[in-house]
């Protein structure tokens, strides 16, 4: 029986973006992946946002895991020769003069200047009769999408096209844990990744790490006066799909884990939506995902403590989009060559109780 270098459980993009990198670097790589309600890569935005929150900050390591993940999907778009990446401004409403004021001061730093404009590109007057725009707001350029679920589909097809992908839903007791090696029916693996999304709180290798997934509804929607081509954040996002068709939200719920839409974030994507848009739409889809945050809102990766041969890769929470490439880098650069794991990140610092 030949031994495969890696098995990796789950296909979204944490795990395509990791077989993507461990088959670059020489690895031989077989998936097992099966669609599942909640999961997040086909529901997601996939923004990139530089800059977060109202004190407007970098979001945390973005000088490096930007660079990285803007050069890794173009690697990707010229491979399968499609499109799924945009770059696109970010438009967001300010609630106060304090926090405009705040704006134009961060708009002068130097390591901010890249992603910070100083006064709107975006010309507001155009959409006076269509978009609740308020006098207060800021313009972020340099922003990107990645079209997540486009990419999946197209890694999924090629794994199937090259017969490296399994459509399975695998259980810890279809595999066997050997000192060197993992068994799954008749095939042997040298590693395991499980990189199943927040699916990974029911599997009890990972009981002890302290997962904190989130749920968020969104609505698809159609509104062909809106023409709008940059993505605008009030309370939520109304990100430009193309085609006029516009992702609108999403909720944040903790601890529900019912992968379904529901009644209660309907209503309240409605009243968003109801306070923001002035021109006519019509509802698409409303659609639900679980995002696979951590405790800490870093991703988690690395061995188990039992098991050296198994690994997780987890944790992208709000972020797959920018942090998966650059973290899949480095536990592939760990599973090969035994380079470090930032322990800000790794599995070693939740370690098992007893
Ligand atoms: C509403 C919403 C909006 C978001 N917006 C953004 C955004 O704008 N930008 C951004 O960067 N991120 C965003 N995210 C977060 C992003 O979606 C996630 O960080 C990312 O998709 C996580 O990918 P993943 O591969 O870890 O998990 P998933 O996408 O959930 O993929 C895991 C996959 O593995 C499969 N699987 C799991 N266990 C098994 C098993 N045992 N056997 C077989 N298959 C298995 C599952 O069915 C699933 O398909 C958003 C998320 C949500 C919910």
């Amino acid at each position: 029986m030949k031994e495969i270098d890696l098995l990796i459980v789950g296909q979204g993009i944490a795990g395509i973006n990791l077989s993507y990198i461990a088959k670059k670097k020489g690895l031989t790589c077989m998936h097992i992946h099966q669609s599942s309600p909640g999961e997040s890569t086909k529901v997601a935005a996939g923004l990139i946002n530089p800059i977060t929150g109202r004190r407007f900050v970098k979001s945390w390591n973005i000088d490096t895991i930007l660079p990285f993940a803007i050069k890794h999907y173009k690697e990707l778009e010229d491979e399968f020769n499609i499109n799924f990446t945009d770059r696109l401004h970010i438009l967001r409403t300010f609630q106060n003069v304090a926090e405009e004021n705040a704006w134009l001061a961060k708009s002068a730093d130097p390591f901010l200047k890249e992603f910070l404009l100083d006064r709107l590109a975006f010309d507001k007057s155009k959409f006076s009769n269509k978009l609740k725009t308020v006098d207060l707001m800021g313009e972020l350029q340099n922003c990107h999408r990645i079209k997540l679920s486009t990419l999946q589909d197209s890694y999924l097809n090629k794994l199937k096209l090259d017969d490296e992908l399994i459509d399975e839903w695998v259980k810890l007791d279809d595999l066997r844990f050997h000192e060197n090696s993992i068994t799954y029916k008749s095939l042997s693996f040298k590693n395991i990744v499980f990189a199943e999304g927040w699916r990974s709180i029911y599997n009890s290798l990972w009981s002890h790490i302290p997962f904190a997934p989130s749920k968020g509804e969104l609505f698809l929607v159609s509104a062909p006066d809106l023409k709008l081509n940059a993505a605008f954040k009030n309370t939520m996002f109304i990100t430009p799909l193309g085609k006029d068709l516009y992702w609108v939200g999403a909720t944040y719920e903790w601890k529900n884990y019912d992968p379904f839409v529901g009644e209660k974030m309907k209503e309240k994507l409605f009243t968003m939506l109801n306070n923001t848009l002035l021109c006519p739409y019509e509802i698409k889809a409303h659609l639900s995902g679980i995002r696979p945050s951590s405790k800490d809102r870093r991703p988690i990766i690395g061995p188990h403590h039992k098991y050296p041969h198994v690994y997780i890769f987890n944790g992208m929470g709000t972020k797959g989009s920018s942090l998966s490439p650059y973290y899949a880098h480095v536990l592939i650069d760990f599973i090969q060559e035994g380079k470090g794991i930032p322990f800000e990140v790794s599995t070693k610092r939740y370690p098992p109780s007893s």
